[in-house]
């Protein structure tokens, strides 16, 4: 894939140092630090495919005095390898967990590569149930979208450390503040805080010009966006887009996403618009504003309506 450079980064915050590494093998996956101790790769905004070796999501990892715990593990076991590559390049510290955000791919499949790193997997306690339901059907598809190559070594790998609700990790002077959500991108949406230098990895619970997509509950996800934006974070890394960016401003694009999407599907509903008819026109001013809009949009509708028939 294409190196992303420093020049797509940095809404909002251009004041820090940046520091871009490198990391050894393959193809230029550059991390970045952010702030002190936390770094983010940022994820191509782009359908995960055997070209881009699925490293579509922004992943990251903060490092504390005693060890080190990553966010997300990549599309790919060969970007998982790369991101751990990655670690090794700033500390020989050991990786003492790897904290997924939710279920989807793109965020899991390299889960493997850190599990025989040692790290514990870290995730919501929904996530178990969701990658039995899922996981086999995750690994036939992607075997066709991102080619049999590209899916060597990806192995379902669940969490085997869980949050009820909050959970604190300790990296040693250095704690993370990780918290459960209830149904929003999906049913399994974990949120990390470092608290030293208040950022926030919000997984997909906040996508920045890529469309947000629809796995789990829209009205649980606009219900559930206050209590996201009082978090005291200074700075996000989003599942997708632009890193860092502004908080709580991040959530401003989302937020109104949604409402034109839940404004014109409750309209089509009391109209007795039927749903094929609906989903195409929901949601349509807004398609000027996103990445991928006409691959999720009709998608994230359809769960949508389904949703709002019976409120
Ligand atoms: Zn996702």
């Amino acid at each position: 894939m294409a190196s992303l450079g420093c020049a797509g980064l940095g809404v909002g915050l251009g004041l820090w140092p940046w520091r871009q590494l490198l990391a050894r093998a393959g193809a230029a996956f550059a991390v970045h630090e952010i702030a002190e101790g936390v770094f983010a790769f940022r994820g191509a905004d782009e359908m995960m495919t055997a070209a881009n070796e699925g490293a579509i999501a922004n992943l990251g990892f903060v490092v504390g005095a005693d060890a080190v715990a990553v966010v997300d593990s990549g599309g790919s076991a060969v970007e998982g390898r790369k991101l751990l590559d990655a670690v090794r390049a700033v500390t020989r510290k050991p990786i003492r967990y790897l904290i997924n955000t939710h279920m989807h791919p793109d965020h899991i499949f390299g889960n493997a590569v850190f599990r025989d790193a040692g790290a514990a997997i870290v995730g919501h306690r929904n996530l178990p149930a969701a990658l039995e339901a899922r996981g086999s059907f995750y690994l036939r598809r992607f075997r066709e979208q991102i080619g049999a190559a590209m899916m060597e070594g990806v192995e379902i790998v669940p969490p085997s450390m869980l949050v009820d609700d909050r959970l604190e990790l300790d990296l040693g002077g250095r704690l993370l503040g990780l918290r459960a959500w209830a149904a929003a991108h999906t049913d399994n949406d974990l949120t990390v805080f470092d608290r030293n230098m208040r950022t926030l990895f919000a997984g997909d619970l906040v996508f920045l010009g890529h469309l947000p997509t629809l796995d789990g509950s829209l009205l649980g996800w606009m219900r559930q966006l206050p209590e996201l934006a009082g978090m005291e974070a200074t700075s996000v890394v989003a599942g997708h887009g632009p890193v860092p960016a502004e908080w709580p401003g991040a959530l401003k694009g989302e937020q109104r996403y949604f409402e034109a999407l839940a404004g014109d599907l409750r309209k089509a509903i009391a109209a007795g618009v039927p749903l094929a008819e609906a989903v195409r026109t929901a949601a349509q001013a807004e398609r000027g504003n996103w990445d991928l809009f006409d691959e999720y949009n009709e998608r994230n509708a359809t769960a949508a309506y389904a949703e709002l028939e019976w409120e």
